[in-house]
């Protein structure tokens, strides 16, 4: 077991990442994921466990071999992230079971991953209240931006951008803030019904949704991104959309007998 045991660097973490979550989804078979790996040079049983275990933990079930506790943060990170406290809650769980099942074979706890457990679930009841509040935060900054600039940020935003903003020494999610910059940029009207819902306060209450849902690896970008009232949202998330036609300036698609026609323009 000890023989030619490449240390996994952290470089190799988004990799790893990349890889289990292609074989996850099903769009890449085990072997060509544990090839790509092997290629970047990691040792093949090892890039072969770490596909196994994230795998199980992307699914919340318990895995047996270890990752080291970096990449274990690592991993924890990048699905609260990617995939929000969902999933996240679901792989603090396949962490749990493998630590019960690690620690019931050798006699020692393994505290620094205990330690990992307590900050992350931690970190699933903040987000709960988060989303709602940060948009209603970011609305504010939003339309003090005005028009133009909101269109402008909006037509430059890259897949690529970082995960986080820093508006006055506060660091809000990318997400929250292009979904912000949407809901003023559309008036804050339901994209399938045009209504508007008024808040006490003065403005209006109104939902970003995914088109391509991020738990399928959909992106967080203008062309991606429905303003919807909470009925339209739920019919939309539930629902079956049967897309007639995309691109990036427009979305038809029929849903339960209605078809709809909307526009993605920024303008
Ligand atoms: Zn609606």
């Amino acid at each position: 077991m000890s023989q030619n045991r490449k240390k996994v660097t952290k470089d190799l973490f988004p990799f790893i990442l990349e890889e289990a979550i292609e074989f996850h989804l099903k769009r890449r078979v085990r072997k060509t994921a544990v090839e790509n790996l092997v290629k970047l040079g990691m040792n093949e049983t090892t890039a072969s466990r770490y596909i196994s275990s994230l795998s199980n933990m992307l699914i919340g079930k318990c895995y047996e071999s270890t990752m080291s506790i970096s990449a274990t943060e690592y991993f924890l990170d990048r699905i609260f992230i990617d995939f929000g406290e969902d999933k996240l809650s679901w792989a603090l769980y396949a962490l749990q079971q493998h630590l019960v099942y690690y620690e019931s074979l050798r006699d020692f706890k393994r505290k620094g991953f205990w330690k990992l457990v307590r900050k992350y679930k931690t970190r699933i009841k903040e987000q709960e209240i988060d989303n709602d509040l940060e948009q209603a935060i970011l609305d504010n900054f939003v339309a003090e931006d005005g028009r133009q600039r909101v269109i402008q940020e909006l037509k430059e935003l890259k897949v690529s951008d970082p995960v986080s903003v820093t508006i006055n020494a506060t660091t809000y999610k990318r997400d929250n803030k292009t979904i912000s910059q949407l809901k003023y940029l559309r008036g804050y009207r339901c994209q399938m019904c045009k209504i508007q819902i008024p808040k006490a306060d003065g403005g209006f209450y109104i939902e970003g949704a995914h088109i391509d849902p991020k738990k399928n690896r959909g992106n967080e970008l203008p062309n991606n991104i429905l303003i919807l009232c909470p009925n339209h949202h739920k019919e939309f998330d539930y629902g079956k959309p049967e897309i007639i036609s995309r691109d990036d300036e427009h979305f038809k698609f029929k849903l339960n007998g209605e078809v709809y026609d909307i526009s993605l323009k920024l303008e």
